[in-house]
């Protein structure tokens, strides 16, 4: 079946369409169709099945992407579908938002003359149509163990471990404060990267395989971290960053000035049909004003975003480097543009103006100087150069670091890094505490859902290791 692949030499890449900006920008739905059958096959077969795989070997999850890419080709995406869902939890996420530009896609070897194959819509395209055909089978462990398992997050890597200890045969229970399972996936990332419906089917697929969820519950809030270690053979913190770095500065306290989370989470509790005062009394609501969105990561992104879906008056994009030195994903930044987004490049703010409420930004100039020791250009402000911004809400989005976990758990003995994220043993993932395990952004710091689903799967076979370990220990006293 070689001859239906290697059909970049001819055949163009064709990514999904998007749908109109007009269009787009008047709802919450994600802004890319689906392939159909004859796109997905047809762009599948550009892959070159290449000796060594650069995107494979770029993908942190190493998908076996040429394999299922073929598969694809030649029309068998039941099997491509199982290949794909071995390596991974969640294909049809990672397919939707990885930022593939910089990973698998990115690193294609056709890319060099040609432009890369469509890696991302292919896996999105497989694992939907996976679901809508049935294959998708709920978790059903060969047998069952009577160790359990405490998981403290709900995001991407407490989930992936969930499902790898569910798939073993361990009674497994996941924590989370908030009513909804997802972490980021269903309260930070917006709608139109990632419908809801997407993650909810994955939540309802996890419950339907006997994963146990008690939600509202605040470890070390409501209910006490020790409590937990005493009902589980072992712990999985994967809790997240959650601290916003925050702006000083003249008039940085003034009414209107909000955190990029708080106004992400209130759009998308709206948009899963929750009642939240906050964006009814229009405080976290950009319709008919002036927004200022300070940052340039993705969260800066998704807010810019989220502001034109509701009717933003003007949206500016504040951020103190340029284009080409931005954080946030490339394909991101098009799409806020096309989205009407304005992108004042080489500013940051100097202080907020107004009186009862925030009524404009005075920013400064900066321009770019010699790379540091990191290799960083660094950053400067041009002396005189002050102007005015007009603003009625300013979003400030300008990155998250780590709680203070120790604090928060009553366990003053958890070891953290001088970042303040967990301490692990890079090869078992426990932390200082024997028996408590860490992954995710609570351990690498702010990241990627695919580092979250690779950390609470490698996460998942080390946890396996120690409490086999000390059942065998406990068999032979
Ligand atoms: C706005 C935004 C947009 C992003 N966009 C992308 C993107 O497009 N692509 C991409 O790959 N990545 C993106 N990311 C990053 C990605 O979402 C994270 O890297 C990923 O979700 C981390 O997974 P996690 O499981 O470690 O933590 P999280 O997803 O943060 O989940 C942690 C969970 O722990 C719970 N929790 C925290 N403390 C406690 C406690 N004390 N008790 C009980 N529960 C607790 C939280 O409620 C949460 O549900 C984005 C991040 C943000 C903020
Ligand atoms: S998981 Fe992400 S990086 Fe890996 S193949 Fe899929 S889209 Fe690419």
């Amino acid at each position: 079946m070689a001859e239906r692949m290697l059909q970049f030499t001819h055949l163009p890449q064709q990514t999904p369409k998007k749908r109109e900006v007009t269009e787009r920008r008047a709802d919450f739905d994600e802004i890319y169709k689906r392939f159909d059958v004859q796109s997905a096959a047809a762009q599948a077969s550009r892959c070159s099945q290449c000796g060594i795989p650069f995107c494979s070997i770029h993908c942190p999850l190493s998908n076996n992407i040429p394999d299922w890419l073929k598969l694809t080709a030649e029309g068998r995406l039941e099997e491509a579908y199982e290949i794909s869902a071995a390596t991974n939890t969640f294909p049809e996420i990672c397919g939707r938002i990885c930022p593939q530009d910089r990973l698998c896609e990115g690193n294609c070897v056709i890319e060099k003359g040609f432009e890369s194959v469509t890696i991302g819509a292919v896996e999105r395209y497989i694992t939907d149509t996976a679901f809508e055909k049935g294959w998708v089978k709920p978790i059903a462990p060969a047998q069952q163990r009577p160790e359990s398992i405490g998981i403290i997050g709900a995001g991407p890597a407490g989930l992936a471990c969930a499902e790898a200890m569910r798939s073993r045969g361990y009674h497994v229970t996941v924590y989370d404060r908030y009513d909804r399972a997802g972490g980021l996936l269903i309260y930070g990332i917006p709608n139109f990267k990632l419908e809801k419906d997407i993650v909810l089917r994955r939540w309802q697929w996890l419950r339907d395989g006997g994963i146990e969820f008690v939600l509202g519950a605040d470890i070390g809030g409501n209910v006490p971290f020790a409590e937990l270690r005493e009902q589980h053979e072992a712990i999985l913190i994967a809790t997240g960053v959650y601290q916003p770095r925050e702006i000083a500065g003249p008039g940085s306290g003034l009414p209107g000035i909000v955190r990029a989370l708080d106004f992400l989470i209130t759009s998308n509790r709206k948009g899963l049909g929750d009642t939240v005062p906050e964006f009814d009394s229009g405080l976290l609501n950009a319709a008919g004003k002036n927004v200022v969105v300070i940052g340039g990561g993705d969260t800066a992104m998704d807010c810019v975003r989220t502001a034109i879906r509701q009717e933003a008056k003007s949206v500016t994009c504040l951020y103190r480097r340029d284009r080409q030195n931005m954080p946030g994903s490339l394909r991101e930044v098009s799409n806020a543009e096309d989205e009407g987004v304005v992108f004042d490049w080489l500013a940051a703010p100097e202080a907020f103006l107004g009186d009862n409420c925030v009524t404009g930004v005075r920013a400064t100039r900066m321009h770019l100087g010699l790379p540091d020791a990191s290799g960083r250009q660094s950053v400067d402000p041009i002396a005189g150069s002050s102007y005015t911004v007009p603003a009625d809400l300013v979003i400030k989005a300008l990155g998250f670091d780590p709680e203070d976990v120790p604090t928060a758990f009553n366990e003053p003995e958890l070891k953290v890094t001088g970042w303040g994220t967990l301490k692990v043993d890079p090869r078992t993932f426990m932390t200082n505490l024997p028996g408590v395990f860490a992954a995710g952004d609570i351990v690498r710091g702010a990241s990627l859902v695919v580092w979250g689903i690779r950390d609470g799967r490698d996460a998942a076979a080390a946890m396996h290791r120690y409490v086999q370990a000390n059942a065998m220990a406990h068999a032979a006293e």
